[in-house]
């Protein structure tokens, strides 16, 4: 995604890339303001976050910024025990990181097949693949739309498992009246990256609701030091004490960027809401086209719209790759969501998969195309994406 961000800035004229943040003066003023004050690494400004970003999601939580959601995922499943020769359940239809995370701790991911109405990872396939060594799932809330929590809830309590969700694209989704964040998972991993729902350039954060999961994670987020940095140099007089209880990472979130981060949070519902708007106005748009439309959440709850995955139908006559290469020729960037994991050489490899295995994801990954959404988009900008789809497909 960054060399599509990096064709936008040099073509921001004539190209309408498929994702681009949305920063304004506030943020870079608050940057600004990070530096001078000279805290340049995790300080006041993190810890802020931190406490404001578990507030959004209603209180009662710990909320942990990470410089990645990849470094989320990876303490999370340390902090829950997942270690060599057990095995995690992973969709198929997700970003790479998610099982990567797997095979840091030595573990094995088991990846199975996705639900044909929101590509999110199908219950009885999850079900199916559970042995005597499974340890924990990660269920993905792909593009924003929740996966069914309860259902999620309820395998992992019949079978013991621990459940990591990653919400990387579901920050502000809602679902049966919580936030994506609370809730009966050992821990929620949401992901800043540049084109994500919110951004601090590269972060993340790790929501958790036990005291003792927070605790090893915020360890080993710093080197397996028994305190945080910021800890040791808040009291009256700064202690050069510390302990090593465990070979740690460094994973922390910078005080800049946890600046941009905080009016980001503050600014997350208006740019929902924008995002949420361009949707309605493309599934108006599109509703006679040769498009199957996303799913959408359930009466009541609500979708993060961080992706809108629209899919060409059998009638629209045209391949999906074609259908990608007219649009930028015309000036419109897309992407696809996702190349399944069992199409990558390194897991079709590692975990011996084949097409057969995934009849549902292998079917839609060759008609899935994501169209432009974020909140920075120009009301001109959405009516070029409605106007060239049309034509492409006409
Ligand atoms: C972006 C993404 C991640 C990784 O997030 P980073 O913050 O870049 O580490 C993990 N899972 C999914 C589904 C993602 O889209």
């Amino acid at each position: 995604m960054s060399s599509l961000q990096r064709g936008a800035l040099t073509n921001a004229d004539s190209f309408l890339p498929f994702a681009l943040p949305d920063i304004g003066e506030e943020e870079i003023e608050a940057v600004a303001e990070a530096m001078r004050s000279g805290w340049l690494t995790s300080g006041p400004r993190a810890a802020a976050f931190e406490r404001e970003f578990a507030e959004f999601l209603g209180g009662d939580v710990h909320a942990m910024a990470m410089n990645s959601a990849t470094a989320g995922l990876h303490l999370a499943l340390e902090a829950v025990g997942v270690g060599p020769g057990d095995e995690v359940i992973v969709p198929t239809w997700t970003f790479t990181a998610t099982a990567e995370v797997v095979r840091y701790l030595g573990a094995n991911p088991v990846i199975v097949d996705v639900d044909p109405a929101t590509l999110n990872i199908d219950l009885d396939a999850a079900t199916a693949a559970i042995t005597p060594r499974t340890k924990a799932i990660i269920p993905v809330h792909f593009a924003g739309l929740a996966v069914d929590r309860q259902g999620i809830a309820k395998l992992a309590e019949e079978h013991g498992l621990r459940v990591v969700e990653d919400a990387a694209h579901a920050f502000t989704t809602v679902s049966a009246g919580d936030p994506v964040g609370r809730g009966s998972s050992d821990a929620v991993v949401f992901s800043f990256y540049a084109t994500k729902t919110m951004t601090t350039g590269e972060g993340g954060m790790v929501v958790t609701s036990d005291e003792q999961i927070a605790a090893r994670i915020r360890t080993m987020r710093l080197h397996g030091i028994s305190h945080d940095v910021f800890d040791r140099y808040r009291s009256a007089v700064p202690s050069w004490r510390y302990e090593v209880v465990a070979p740690g990472y460094k994973y922390n979130l910078t005080d800049p960027a946890a600046a941009m981060g905080r009016v980001q949070l503050r600014r997350s519902q208006e740019m929902r809401d924008k995002r949420a708007a361009i949707a309605a106005r493309y599934d108006e748009a599109f509703s006679g086209l040769p498009l199957q439309l996303p799913a959408h959440a359930d009466e009541g709850d609500t979708h993060a719209w961080h992706l809108y995955v629209s899919r060409l139908t059998d009638e629209a006559g045209v391949q999906r790759d074609v259908f990608i290469q007219e649009m930028a020729k015309a000036g419109v960037g897309c992407s696809v969501h996702f190349i399944p994991l069992h199409r990558h050489p390194y897991w079709r490899e590692q975990c011996k998969l084949d097409d057969g295995q995934f009849p549902v994801a292998t079917a839609e990954f060759a008609r899935v195309a994501s169209l432009p959404i974020f909140s920075s988009m120009t009301d001109s900008q959405v009516d070029r994406v409605v106007e060239t789809v049309s034509r492409v497909l006409s």
